[in-house]
This record gives structure tokens, C-alpha cells and sequence, in this order.
């Protein structure tokens, strides 16, 4: 049987809709069975709106999608109020966008599905729907009761890259990063690599927070009174190599020979990848029971409903979901194997 990817609609007022509609077509050929999770009715009518024509199917449970052809695009309907506003923060498209992702995300921990790629929300939608979340990363986080890390990763530039802080004020990165944060961000990404990407000796490369990643001591002091130390002890049990002053490390191209980078707070990991794979990076959650990914992109409510929105993000996201599921099934056999 072919894996079952479900991809959510995302914020009906934003490009999600759009952007499914325009990647189904191109996905046929892909070995997995695409389901669309959402609203059916905002479905039709985006698809009129804006002159992509596919043919729907509403689909109750996923035991119908083998009655299924495989040029129509199945939609497990979500029947909600909202209707399409585009470019507006509504509450009732937070709502449906998040009711479409915990239907899907249950389904994908009940075994029913392999792999979710998640069209952009909106947070200030979802915030005044009520929902008590940031985004998809905290609410699966949340649904799945892990523990989880966000990686980005572009297949063209081999480039992935995870973040040891996230969305913290740069004045609070510093105090953020302790031995034990670090620890963490390493023993997960290593055993997400083994074990989500089936690499069996994931190559890790750890950047510096200071310029220059401190030189010794003379522009801040992180490196030598903490991750030094830290690294030192935790490259007895990982392949860890650092620390590296970041610009250097990035204009060298030294990612190339990692297996991912640990970057210490947003914007270093985050600008040389949105460079290098504007167009073309995944976004992957790490630490769940099933592969997640989605497009490195917003609502882009701005452009919403024009028909002008790029499809190649998601197309690529789709595309990584079905490696993942892959590599996450050569990696179980593996580990049953070495067991017996
Ligand atoms: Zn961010």
C-alpha cells in the first residue's frame, strides 16, 4: 500500500488553498496517496476563483481513498462557517485551519496516515479563534505529547539547519543557552537524523553565538565558559565538530559537509537558509511520531486569492514527507534487524 500524505488547507484567507490547488496536479506521479484536509465548499471555491480547475471528491474515512482515482483530489471535509475573505485575520479561518490540523494529526498517531504537510496559518487568526498556540510546532507538540525541534531543510543545497533558541529576544539568547539546553538540542537532532532521516552517523557541525565564535575569549566569553566545555564532553557520544565563527562557516560552504548545523539563536541559522533556499526549503518537525513537514512560508495574505502564489515550497515539502516516510521505515527495519 502507498503511504497516505494528508495535506491541511492552512488559513483559507491566505495562499494555502491556493497552493495545494496548484501542487496537486504536478504531485500525480509521486508514489504516496495525497489527501487534502479541510474545508470542501472553500475548496470548490477557490478552485473557481481562481481558474484551477481539479476535481474533488469528499471523503469521510481514509479507508475510502482506495476507491479513489488518482488524478481527483480526495478532501476529508471539515464542515465549518468560514468562508474565504481573503487577505482578512478572521477568527472563524483560525478555527477551521486548526480543526483541519487536529483532525489530521490524529488520524497520522492513530496509523491511519503516514506524513502531514501543513499549509501556512495564521497566528493572530488562531489566537482570536481562542486557540491557546503559537503555531503547528507547539500544537502538535502538544496533541502528540513529545517533545519537539524544528529543523529547515533544502534538499537542492544540502543544507539543514536547527536552532538551539527560537523565537527569543536577542538580549535573552545568551541566558537561554546553558549546558544542559545545548545538550538537549544535540541528543535530539542526532537521534532525529538516525532515526526520521535514517542517516546512521549523523555528522553535526555547532556555531559559535559570539563574532568570530569569541576569538578566545576577547569578544564575549559563551564559547569558552560553556559550549567548549559542553561540546567537549558531548563529542565522546556524537559525531560533533566546532565550534565554528558562523559567517566564515556559511560564506565557506562548510554545511556541505555536515549531515545538519546547529545554529545558537534564529536569525544566524535562519538568513544564509532563506538565501540559499528562498524558494525551494522545507520546514520539518522533529521529535513526532509521524513525518510533518510544510513550505518555508507564511500566509503571504497580501498576495491571497491573486493567483500569483509560487507552489514550489510546498511541492517540495510534499516530496521530503515521502522521503521521510521512507527513511523513517529503512530505519525501523534496521533497528529490528540489529535487535534479533
Ligand atoms: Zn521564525
Amino acid at each position: 500500500m502507498m503511504p497516505i500524505i494528508l495535506l491541511t488547507q492552512g488559513d483559507i484567507n491566505g495562499i494555502g488553498t491556493e497552493i495545494i490547488l496548484k501542487s496537486f496536479p504536478k504531485l500525480l506521479r509521486l508514489k504516496a496517496r495525497l489527501c487534502a484536509v479541510g474545508s470542501l465548499r472553500e475548496f470548490q471555491h477557490q478552485s473557481k476563483h481562481l481558474n484551477l480547475p481539479v476535481s474533488f471528491v469528499r471523503i469521510e474515512s481514509l479507508s475510502e481513498l482506495e476507491h479513489v482515482p488518482s488524478s481527483t483530489l480526495p478532501v476529508l471535509d471539515i464542515s465549518h462557517k468560514a468562508k474565504t475573505h481573503f487577505g482578512n485575520i478572521r477568527a472563524d479561518a483560525g478555527d477551521l485551519a486548526m480543526i483541519a490540523i487536529e483532525r489530521a494529526a490524529t488520524l497520522c498517531l492513530e496509523k491511519q496516515a503516514d506524513a502531514l504537510v501543513t499549509a501556512p496559518i495564521h497566528k493572530e487568526a488562531i489566537a482570536k479563534a481562542g486557540w491557546k498556540f503559537e503555531g503547528h510546532t507547539d500544537f502538535l507538540a502538544h496533541l502528540s505529547n513529545k517533545n519537539v525541534q524544528m529543523m529547515l531543510v533544502d534538499e537542492r543545497s544540502k543544507l539543514r539547519v536547527a536552532l538551539a533558541t527560537v523565537h527569543v529576544p536577542l538580549a535573552k539568547v545568551s541566558e537561554r543557552l546553558t549546558a544542559q539546553s545545548i545538550e538537549e538540542k544535540v541528543r535530539m537532532l542526532h537521534d532525529a537524523l538516525k532515526q526520521e532521516f535514517g542517516i546512521p552517523t549523523p555528522r553535526i557541525a555547532v556555531l559559535g553565538l559570539n563574532p568570530h565564535a569569541s576569538d578566545g575569549g576577547i569578544i564575549g566569553n559563551e564559547e569558552e565558559t560553556m559550549l567548549k566545555p559542553t561540546l567537549k564532553r558531548l563529542k565522546r557520544k556524537f559525531h560533533l565538530e566546532g565550534i565554528f565563527a558562523a559567517d566564515g562557516f556559511f560564506g565557506a560552504k562548510m554545511y556541505q559537509h555536515y549531515d545538519a548545523v546547529l545554529a545558537m539563536y534564529h536569525d544566524q541559522g535562519l538568513i544564509p537558509f532563506k538565501m540559499l533556499a528562498f524558494e525551494t526549503g522545507v520546514n520539518v518537525t522533529l521529535g513526532l511520531p509521524f513525518v510533518r513537514t510544510s513550505p518555508d512560508h507564511g500566509t503571504a495574505f497580501d498576495i491571497a486569492g491573486k493567483g500569483i502564489a509560487h507552489d514550489t515550497s510546498f511541492i517540495s515539502a510534499t516530496k521530503l514527507a515521502l522521503k521521510l516516510v521512507q527513511a523513517r521505515k529503512q530505519a525501523k527495519m534496521e533497528r529490528e534487524v540489529t535487535l534479533t
